[in-house]
C-alpha cells in the first residue's frame, strides 16, 4: 500500500509544531513539517528529532502561490496525494500595533484567508479518499460573527452561500477599511476576527462541495479552534499549552476510516459548536 502522508503548514513553532509532534506519535505515515523559512524549519525539524521523532520538512509559505503549487506537486507526484493536511498557518497583531486599521485588514486578511483558501484550492483537487482536511480557525471567528450585521451574520450561516459571494464579502470588508466604512456597512472592528469568520465560513462551503462532488470518496473537512494556547501569537498568559492546543487539530485529522462526522463542522474541545 501507497505510504500515507501528513502535512501541516506553520509548523515551525506554535501549535503547528504541537501538531506535528502529536502525528509524528500518531499517525501512521510520513509527517511534513513545513514552514516559509527553510531555516526555522529545520531547526524545528532537529528540535524533534532530539525527541526522537522523525518528520520530514518541505518549504511552504502559504502567501506565495509558486511555493504551494511546488508543494503540491511534489506531494501529488511522490505520495500521489495528500491524506492529512492541516492548514495551521496563521498570523495576528498585537494589540499594542500602532498600523493603521485599513493595513492591518489587508495583512490579516491577506494570509489568514485568501492564502488559507489558495492552499485549499490547489490542495483540495489531490486530497485522497478518506482524507482529512482541518482548517485553524478560532472561537474569535464566532464572536465576530455575532458582532456582524443581521444582514451580513444571515449570509455567513446560509447554505447556500458561494465561495464567489465569501470572497466578494472578504474583498469588501478590506475595500471598506480602506476607506473608514467598514462599520457602518455591518462589520466589526478586527481583522482578525473577520478572517477566521471567513476561514470558517469557507470551511464550510468547501465541506458542502466535497459532498456534492465527491460523495464516495469519505473526506472530512472541518474547521476548529485549538482553544488559547500560549504561542508568541497568543502570549505566556494563555490558558493552554501548544501540545494540549493540538488536540482537537489532531482528532479532527486522524478521525478513524469510515467516520462520517464531522463535517463542516467547527469544532473546539472536540465538540461541534454553534455557529
Ligand atoms: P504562532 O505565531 O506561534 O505561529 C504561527 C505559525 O504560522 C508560524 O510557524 C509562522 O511562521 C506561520 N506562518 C505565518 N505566516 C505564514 C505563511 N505565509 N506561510 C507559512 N507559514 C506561515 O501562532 P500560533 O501557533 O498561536 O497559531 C497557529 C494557528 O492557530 C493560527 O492560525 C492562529 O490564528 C490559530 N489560533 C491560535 C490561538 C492561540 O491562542 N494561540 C487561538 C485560536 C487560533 P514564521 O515562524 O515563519 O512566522
Amino acid at each position: 500500500m501507497a505510504t500515507k502522508v501528513a502535512i501541516v503548514t506553520g509548523g515551525n513553532k506554535g501549535i503547528g509544531l504541537a501538531i506535528v509532534r502529536a502525528l509524528c506519535k500518531q499517525f501512521q505515515g510520513d509527517v511534513y513539517l513545513t514552514a516559509r523559512d527553510i531555516g526555522r524549519g529545520q531547526e524545528a525539524v532537529k528540535s524533534l528529532a532530539s525527541e526522537g521523532l522523525k518528520p520530514m520538512f518541505h518549504q511552504l509559505d502559504i502567501n506565495d502561490l509558486n511555493s504551494i503549487m511546488a508543494a503540491a506537486s511534489y506531494f501529488k507526484e511522490k505520495y500521489g496525494g495528500v491524506d492529512v493536511l492541516v492548514n495551521n498557518a496563521g498570523i495576528a497583531f498585537k494589540v499594542a500595533d500602532e498600523s493603521p486599521f485599513a493595513v492591518q485588514a489587508e495583512v490579516t486578511l491577506k494570509t489568514n484567508f485568501f492564502a488559507t483558501r489558495d492552499m485549499l484550492t490547489h490542495f483540495l483537487p489531490i486530497i485522497k479518499a478518506g482524507g482529512r482536511v482541518v482548517n485553524i480557525s478560532s472561537f474569535v471567528g464566532v464572536r465576530t460573527l455575532n458582532h456582524c450585521s443581521p444582514a451580513l451574520q444571515q449570509r455567513f450561516r446560509s447554505e447556500d452561500i458561494t465561495e464567489d459571494e465569501l470572497v466578494g464579502l472578504m474583498e469588501q470588508f478590506v475595500d471598506k477599511t480602506n476607506v473608514g466604512e467598514h462599520k457602518a456597512a455591518g462589520w466589526p472592528e478586527t481583522a482578525y476576527g473577520v478572517s477566521k469568520t471567513g476561514l470558517t465560513t469557507l470551511s464550510m462551503i468547501l465541506a458542502r462541495r466535497l459532498s456534492k462532488d465527491r460523495p464516495n470518496d469519505g473526506i472530512l473537512l472541518n474547521a476548529c479552534c485549538p482553544g488559547w494556547v500560549r504561542t508568541d501569537m497568543a502570549g505566556p498568559k494563555a490558558t493552554k499549552s501548544p501540545d494540549e492546543g493540538a488536540v482537537t487539530p489532531v482528532y479532527l485529522a486522524l478521525l478513524p476510516p469510515g467516520a462520517t462526522e464531522p463535517h463542516g463542522k467547527f469544532v473546539s474541545d472536540k465538540e461541534v459548536q454553534q455557529w
